[in-house]
């Protein structure tokens, strides 16, 4: 209201609170009776709206709207107050006729694109162009039927729009407030591109980290039936395919997700070692780099995923009739071999520590993946949302680390393990994860961490005054760095 006192003058304002008083006896209209139409419609009449539907053929579509919204003939139009155009944009055209009934009305265009465009015109700009006499504002096409049917608690709550006619556009976001809905200004019309398109991407932000995932995947699901399954048939002729749809993918989980959580904070890392090299926080990350810290959070659901999906296969490992064949066959060998007891101490030890620090290690990273969820990262603060993502992902990717070294315990030492001259698995994913550990503890060092806590404070190696003291105040011919 503000920004039109100053921009739109009081006429203007004027205009709005008489739009805000009579906003429930208000006539909105909606050209086209498709599903969004008649969504629409059913909400704004559910918000004390009186709405006129303009259709080409009235009596047909009559009976699926609210008996309180008029369905009635598109030039019928011209009764409104604000019109929703709820037609696909390619059918425009038709409405042209319409201009006379349409001039100085708010025209809201709700459609969306046929696919992703990175140049204009927006259909919310052809609409314009056709109605140079109407306001056209861009909005509601990221709300979908459904959610303007059930509610907007059952689906996203914002409504982002924009128009160049600032008056129209408060006009549809007050209209927004009364449907339930939360209006996001996006300013002028031409942002219009950008919110057509919003609809069509498909998962941006999870494209590298799922790429990412799957080939790795990939590469230790291949490793392990190189170790498991191809060695044993070259060397001894034995048949193990039937370990391939779990023991080998249950052994390729926890090595996907051990590393993409390393990929999670190595970038931090790789990120502070180039402010220290630097000197300074003020100079842009390369591109890639910036990508991969933005997409941390799906890096890391990722590795939740596999890492709760190893859980469960494990969990089903001793369902499996293999390894109750096998548990018969060994029991019925020490029964030959008249061997009573076959405990052994240091088996015991590791499988119970090993269980313990996965079970650990994936509680962790359900808290993380929890966490990044926006309702519950929306209920606390900064710091204690670092403490999480931070601290304790740090604690997730030790614990995993953990429980892969006590799985390797002594067989990184037996040259049985070298199928091929390949190291076995748990060798080449301890590789990043070490790595990341092993670099955050050299950051923790009291020099470095002092340095790097200064240049992200603003400190700048290219600031740092260098002088020269004059031959008597000069140590030794050394030179005096001081900061500034
Ligand atoms: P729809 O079910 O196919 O309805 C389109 C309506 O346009 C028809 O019912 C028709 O009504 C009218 N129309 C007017 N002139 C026309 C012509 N020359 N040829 C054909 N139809 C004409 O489509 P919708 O799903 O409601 O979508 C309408 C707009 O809303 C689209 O731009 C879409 O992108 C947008 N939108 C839809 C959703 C959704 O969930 N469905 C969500 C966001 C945005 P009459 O026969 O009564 O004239």
């Amino acid at each position: 209201l503000e920004d039109i006192l100053i921009t739109g003058g009081q006429k203007d304002a004027d205009n709005l609170f008489t739009f805000s008083r009579n906003c429930y006896a208000l006539v909105i209209g909606i050209l086209g009776t498709g599903d969004f139409s008649r969504s629409l419609a059913r909400r704004l009449v559910a918000c004390g709206c009186r709405v006129v539907v303009g259709s080409r053929t009235p009596s047909r579509f009559v009976a699926l709207f609210p008996e309180e919204a008029e369905v009635t003939h598109m030039e019928a139009a011209n009764q409104a107050d604000l019109v929703f155009v709820a037609v696909y944009p390619e059918h425009y055209s038709t409405l042209v006729h319409l201009k006379p009934a349409l001039a100085g009305k708010a025209l809201v265009d709700v459609s969306n694109g046929l696919q992703i465009k990175q140049e204009g015109p927006s259909n919310a700009q052809q609409l314009a162009d056709l109605f140079p006499e109407s306001s056209v504002v861009k909005g509601f096409n990221t709300t979908s039927a459904w959610t303007l049917q059930a509610g907007p608690r059952d689906g996203s709550r914002q409504v982002l729009l924009c128009s160049d006619d600032q008056m129209a556009k408060s006009s549809v976001m007050q209209l927004c407030r009364r449907m339930g809905f939360i209006p996001v200004d996006m300013g002028l019309l031409s942002s219009s591109l950008e919110i057509e398109n919003l609809p069509l991407y498909l998962f941006p932000s999870w494209r590298t980290p799922i790429i990412c995932t799957l080939a790795l995947f990939i590469f230790f699901y291949l490793y392990n039936s190189v170790h498991e399954v191809l060695h044993p048939y070259i060397t001894g002729g034995k048949n193990k395919l039937y370990k391939l749809p779990i023991e080998i993918v249950n052994v390729t989980f926890p090595s996907v997700a051990l590393v993409m959580l390393a990929l999670v904070y190595l970038p931090g890392v790789i990120a502070a070692f180039l402010q220290l090299w630097r000197g300074t926080k003020y100079t842009r990350f390369p591109d890639w780099l910036d990508h991969w810290l933005t997409r941390r959070k799906q890096f890391g659901l990722c590795s939740f995923l596999c890492a709760a999906l190893h859980a469960v296969y494990s969990l089903c490992l001793p369902m499996r009739k293999s390894a109750r064949f096998q548990l018969l066959n060994k029991a019925f060998e020490q029964v030959k071999a008249g061997n009573a007891d076959s405990w052994v101490e240091a088996d015991v030890w590791r499988m119970e520590l090993y269980l313990s620090v996965g079970i650990m290690a994936l509680g962790l990273l359900s808290l993380l993946a929890v966490t990044s969820l926006p309702s519950v990262a929306n209920t606390v603060n900064w710091r204690e949302f670092t403490f999480i993502q931070s601290t304790l992902g740090y604690c997730a990717l030790f614990m995993g680390t953990l429980h892969t070294l006590i799985f390797g315990w002594d067989r990184a030492f037996l040259a049985a393990q070298y199928h091929f001259g390949l190291p076995p698995t748990f060798l080449l994913v301890l590789i990043l994860p070490l790595t990341v550990l092993l670099s955050r503890l050299a950051l923790f060092l009291p020099c470095v961490n002092h340095r790097l806590r200064q240049i992200r404070r603003g400190w700048e190696k290219s600031r740092h005054i260098r002088f020269t003291l004059s031959s008597e105040d000069c140590f030794n011919g050394l030179e005096n760095v001081s900061n500034v």
